[in-house]
């Protein structure tokens, strides 16, 4: 089946079986090997799999260049973040790296990847800093990261040697974005919206998903429901306080078992992905990622993909107004926040409630903190099976707590493993 993503390309899928990767590395000469990154493992996973279609592997100078300067690859099609290979000038001439080579990536002890070479390369990072993340502040979690890559990028393509076996639960959740279409279609979903998160759902969630549902499905007929949500997780690095990647997923989950939401239309899975908090760019990035998963429309609430106070609480949804609508297959449903109303006495959207100086606004922060005590919220606030399906998670993944800690970030069990070749 030919599946069309991102550029009108087909979606890309680089993967060779392990007798086809044993056979090619017998063939090549000094067999040079690199160890990877645990992100650029994931980023590995991301283009041999297709959810960065038409990327066929790392960026060389050119398209970072244009991603910088114009938000688009050097052929022109959209695109917003650097997908870049960073290694030391030392590594690189102590392996005596050349333009030309196709190395072997490893990653957890084993081969993972083979990695052709087109490109060896510098670029200030203060440059991808400025025009990306729109800042080269340090405090700023995405020039954090940046500012932690190599001296030298390398450009070329990628090809996936090793399969990665997703642990439970993780393994339930994890499609590509081949595998995710043909899904749909079995649904009959002719529309898809997404749903971006890395929080456990309180009911704010829901009606924003709820709201999302109703603008995509617009005008079609609903005797049979054709439009679904596909709740898209991001998995990457954790950090303190974080909600566990476990309870995300599982809670989420929860709410179709439930009935929250009719199974039929309603589904969640995952991205890898390492945030960079870049606001408006980074969601043009989940849209494009998102549309190569099939999805035709792409939620983005207040402040999508920001931090601090960088960006400002919109910049996400007016991004979508300075790109030509034919650059991109999926629309961007842009939504307000939810809040609690006393006076109307339910769950209601800030864009249709008046009582806007009796608002009780969805606090993150709140939230979490009922759940550090072990306390129940308000089912107006989070519903009793997902507090539940959080405690659960929280003993069994979590080392007894739903929130990241030192324990769990060093102890939890990988969220992938690659067997041995
Ligand atoms: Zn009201």
């Amino acid at each position: 089946m030919k599946y069309i993503g991102h550029g009108n390309k087909e979606i890309v899928e680089r993967v060779l079986s392990p007798i086809e990767a044993k056979e090619k590395i017998k063939k090549i000469k000094e067999l040079k090997e690199v160890v990877i990154s645990s992100r650029i493992a994931r980023e590995c996973i991301d283009i041999a799999y297709g959810f960065f279609t038409p990327l066929e592997g790392f960026m060389g100078k050119e398209d970072v260049n244009q991603v910088c300067k114009k938000m688009a690859l050097k052929d022109g099609t959209l695109w917003s973040i650097p997908i870049t290979f960073d290694i030391a000038q030392k590594e690189i001439k102590e392996k005596s790296i050349k333009e030309g080579d196709t190395i072997l990536l490893r990653y957890q002890d084993s081969p993972f990847a083979f990695f052709e070479i087109e490109e060896i390369f510098k670029y200030s990072k203060e440059e991808i800093a400025q025009n990306i993340l729109g800042t080269t502040d340090t405090k700023h979690p995405g020039v954090k990261m940046l500012d932690g890559f190599k001296d030298t990028f390398l450009g070329g393509t990628i090809t996936l040697i090793n399969t990665p076996q997703f642990n439970p639960p993780f393994d339930k959740f994890w499609f590509t974005p081949r595998r995710l279409r043909k899904k749909f279609s079995q649904k009959g979903w002719k529309r898809i919206v997404a749903h971006q998160t890395r929080n456990v759902p309180h009911t704010g969630h829901e009606w924003l998903m709820k709201g999302a549902w109703f603008s995509a499905n617009g005008d079609l007929p609903v005797e049979k429901l054709q439009t679904g949500i596909l709740v898209s997780c991001i998995i990457g690095p954790k950090r303190v306080g974080d909600y566990i990647d476990e309870a995300i997923l599982l809670c989420q989950h929860k709410l179709h078992q439930e009935g929250y939401f009719r199974d039929d239309i309603h589904m969640v899975s995952f991205v890898l992905w390492d945030m960079r908090y870049a606001g408006p760019k980074e969601a043009i990035l989940h849209a494009i990622i998102r549309s190569n998963l099939g999805c035709t429309h792409h939620m983005f609430g207040r402040d999508h993909a920001g931090v601090g106070s960088y960006y400002d609480p919109y910049d996400a949804h007016r991004i979508f107004d300075q790109i030509p609508l034919s650059s991109l297959n999926i629309k961007p449903i842009r939504i307000l926040e939810w809040w609690y109303c006393p006076i109307c006495q339910e769950v209601t959207y800030s864009g249709l409630c008046g009582h806007i100086e009796h608002q009780q606004k969805f606090s993150g922060t709140m939230i979490r903190s009922i759940i550090q005590d072990k306390v129940q919220p308000n089912r107006l606030l989070m519903r009793p099976e997902v507090f539940e399906k959080v405690m659960e998670a929280a003993e069994y993944y979590g080392f007894g707590s739903p929130f990241c800690s030192k324990e769990y970030l060093a102890q939890r069990q990988p969220v992938f493993v690659l067997l041995p070749l």
